[in-house]
């Protein structure tokens, strides 16, 4: 589903990627760890082209892209690599004149060009999946925290994602309300949605990655299932960060 080859990224001076490989398989979800700074959003934003690498290859459902230092992809490439892909960020950037089943019709009705009546069914379908039908009404002001974000990754599965790509959703969140959220990729995760999820949620990681990803100043240090990077680590730099963390 996802290939990711010999990916570099480099801010100025600065290389954040330096040469990542990767595979992520259809219906799975990837979890990404590390400490701050180590690349993890870089490499997030990578897969959606809100980052453009300087250099390797991202292949993603139908679509393969290469990168090299003084290419230019064309917009209409961008786009439609990007329609492949839902992103649930950190803050919620709902829109906050628009209700919440305004916030999830948006993107079906000016980029999916459906009808109003067709993107409000789909709408509410998915509002009731994350537990909000009966906040479809409500402006995000009057929604607190975690449902805000359940909103966006109501947004974001409206527009029929090949991958969800989750960075930290739950970090911005007082913790009662962080459950919840995690409760609705948990779901979707057991649902067979691919996704690409970057959090320091240690138990998330251990219950729904069927892959776990350790990342530390820009490589890979370590992949593996939950049970083999959390319980029968050999890298000191992951036990040393899991050690720090829990
Ligand atoms: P993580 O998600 O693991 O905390 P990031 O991918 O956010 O790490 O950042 C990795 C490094 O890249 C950090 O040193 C950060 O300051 C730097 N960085 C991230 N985005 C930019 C940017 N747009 N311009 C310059 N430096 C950046």
């Amino acid at each position: 589903m996802i290939n990711i080859s010999h990916l570099h990224k480099q801010f100025g001076d600065l290389e954040v990627l330096k040469g990542i490989d990767l595979n992520m398989e259809k219906g799975k979800t990837t979890v990404i760890i590390g400490p701050s700074g180590s690349g993890k959003t870089t490499l997030l934003r990578c897969l959606n082209l809100l980052e453009i690498p300087n250099q390797g290859e991202i292949s993603l459902g139908n679509y393969e892209l290469s990168f090299s230092p003084g290419k230019k992809l064309r917009p209409q490439e961008i786009s439609a690599f990007r329609k492949q892909t839902g992103m649930v960020f950190q803050g919620y950037h709902l829109f906050p004149h628009k209700t919440a089943l305004e916030n999830v019709m948006e993107g079906q009705i000016v980029v999916q060009k459906k009808s109003k009546q067709e993107a409000r069914e789909k709408a509410l379908d998915i509002l009731d999946k994350v537990g909000l039908k009966n906040r479809a009404d409500n402006y995000p002001h009057q929604l607190s925290g975690g449902q805000q974000q359940r909103v966006g990754i109501a947004r974001a599965l409206a527009m029929d994602p090949e991958v969800m790509l989750f960075d930290e959703p739950t970090s911005a969140l007082d913790p009662e309300l962080v459950g919840d959220v995690l409760k609705v990729m948990k779901d979707l995760s057991e649902e067979g949605m691919t996704m690409v999820v970057v959090t320091h949620e240690m138990r998330f990681a251990r219950d729904a990655a069927d892959q776990v990803i350790f990342i530390d100043d820009g490589v890979i240090v370590e992949k593996g299932t939950p049970e083999e990077v959390f319980e029968h680590t050999s890298h000191n730099r992951t036990r040393q960060f899991l050690n720090k963390i829990e």
